[in-house]
């Protein structure tokens, strides 16, 4: 068993030691996307800085249940419940009925979590699939008073819940500061208080997604499903509630306040939450319009980036910075990832061969604890992989003849580098230069591609991508080229 395990709590605003409610199953509930569109590198982020924390608790011992939901229902444009359904909007964009959007996005989030080699979470709910949990905790709440209803549309009432709670807790924020900075009702003239925010909504019959409720035909709002989702799979009371950073001062603030006035406890004992990626210092978001795809990346196809980079490097690229710590997009960073993946993964592939003589090593010894020591403060992986390093140059040393390993340490060694590299940071090999050739071939196929249809030959670029799909290889055209992905 590694070192005590300290964490950031949001909660506290502290490193605290980690003592989970039951000794070995630790509960752990994290925001999962919102499946109306395609995820973003930053979201990618935040997914595999949780990915590692999971694998760092089992190697600590622990028994993980992992729950990270599916948003697909229920969420407004603004996070103040107002505005169109994303789902349908995007629907009627894409011509698609709501839930080909939900199984079309899911899907693509899938694919991109096994690229970047994220372990499945224990459980994956949906919104759609828990409507009656959530029908369920609105009216526990009405029936507590901590919610009334306006024409079919249910709200919480902030401004009763801090009369006896603080419903700030977790942005540091008082509720005469909250109150202060925000628009007179956000557009909803029916709510009693401005910060009140629904639980049910009532839908127009053009609605496309919308269940039977004891208010009438409605869908529910965002906050509830996470609440009413983690309670069914982890209790009222469990010990990790995360997502990023953005979440904290609307949807975990709201999270905390249902729970709390529906179970009389707060659901998680500490809040973690992952800092953003940034593109010249602007957080990556739909929004902004500033996202790479993964796809993106991997090709090399968006106008900011000079070449693609493989999963692994860009995985490697996220564990360089603490998972606290914003991280900014840039092509050299990525070009210095995919360069320090392919030292560590060199450097492991030369264990095997390394000749043994004498006696142990004290720097063998030391280097488990060393980066046990680096991931049980707050899961510092950029520590861990400087240590690593120390372990890379102690490799390269002995396999030069200027250093010595024993035949112990030899062993120690490469089940340090395994459960450090594969285990916990997730990381993995990759044939690279298989990677760059495929991409080369492709780029010189999408540029006869675009020269084909250049010259209005319609059949033979087709053609092209036809034959393409046989082998496996979608293209997809975008306003800045094609890409490809398969
Ligand atoms: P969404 O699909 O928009 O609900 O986001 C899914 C997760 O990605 C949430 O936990 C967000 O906090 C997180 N996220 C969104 N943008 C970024 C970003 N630029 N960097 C890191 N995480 C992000
Ligand atoms: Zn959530």
């Amino acid at each position: 068993m590694p070192k005590a395990l300290r964490i950031y709590n949001t909660l506290s605003r502290k490193i605290e030691e980690f003592t989970p409610l039951h000794p070995n199953l630790v509960g752990m509930y994290v925001c999962g996307p919102t499946v109306y569109s395609y995820l973003h590198l930053g979201n990618c982020r935040t997914f595999s800085s949780f990915d590692m924390i999971f694998r760092y608790l089992k190697y600590a011992g622990y028994k993980v249940r992992y729950v990270r939901n599916i948003t697909d229902a229920g969420h407004l444009e603004g996070d103040l419940d107002e505005g169109d359904d994303k789902f349908a909007k995007r629907a009627k964009i894409e011509q698609l009925e709501p839930m080909e959007i939900v199984q079309k996005y899911t899907q693509y989030f899938h694919d991109v979590m096994r690229a970047f080699n994220c372990l499945p979470p224990s459980i994956e709910p949906t919104a759609t699939g828990h409507i009656v949990e959530q029908i369920e905790m609105t009216k526990e709440l009405l029936s507590k008073k901590w919610a009334y209803e306006v024409d079919g549309t249910i709200y919480f009432d902030v401004e009763k819940y801090s009369k006896e709670y603080n419903y700030g807790i977790l942005s540091n924020r008082n509720i005469h500061d909250l109150l202060d900075g925000t628009r007179e009702l956000g557009g909803q003239d029916d709510k009693h208080g401005r910060l009140d925010f629904a639980l049910w909504i009532k839908a127009k019959p053009e609605h496309l997604m919308q269940w039977q409720s004891p208010w009438g035909m409605g869908f529910p709002g965002w906050h509830i499903e996470c609440s009413a989702m983690s309670k069914k799979y982890l209790g009222t009371s469990f010990d990790i509630h995360g997502g990023g950073m953005d979440l904290i001062a609307t949807h975990h603030t709201n999270e905390i306040a249902q729970n709390c006035a529906c179970n009389n406890i707060s659901p998680a004992r500490y809040w973690m939450h992952t800092n953003m990626l940034t593109v010249n210092g602007v957080r990556m978001s739909k929004s902004a319009g500033n996202g790479f795809l993964p796809d993106e990346l991997f090709a090399g196809s968006h106008p900011l980036l000079d070449k693609g980079y493989s999963p692994m490097s860009v995985r490697f690229f996220m564990l360089q910075s603490h998972y606290r710590s914003t991280l900014d997009f840039s092509n050299d960073a990525l070009q210095a990832a995919e360069k320090g993946y392919a030292r560590l993964m060199n450097a492991f592939r030369l264990i095997d061969g390394l000749k043994t003589e004498g006696n142990s090593e004290a720097f063998v010894v030391a280097l488990r604890a060393k980066c046990e020591g680096a991931m049980s403060e707050d899961f510092n992986t950029p520590i861990a992989i400087a240590h690593l390093f120390e372990g890379v140059t102690f490799i390269n040393n002995v396999n030069d003849g200027r250093e010595k390993i024993s035949a112990a340490d030899k062993i120690e060694l490469k089940k340090i580098f395994h459960d450090f590299i594969f285990d916990i940071l997730g990381l993995k090999e990759e044939v690279s230069s298989k990677n760059d050739m495929l991409n080369g071939v492709m780029q010189i196929l999408l540029q006869q591609r675009a020269e084909a249809k250049a010259m209005k030959n319609f059949a033979a670029s087709d053609n092209l991508r036809d034959q393409l799909l046989a082998l496996g290889i979608t293209i997809k055209d975008g306003k800045d080229g094609a890409t490809y992905s398969y």
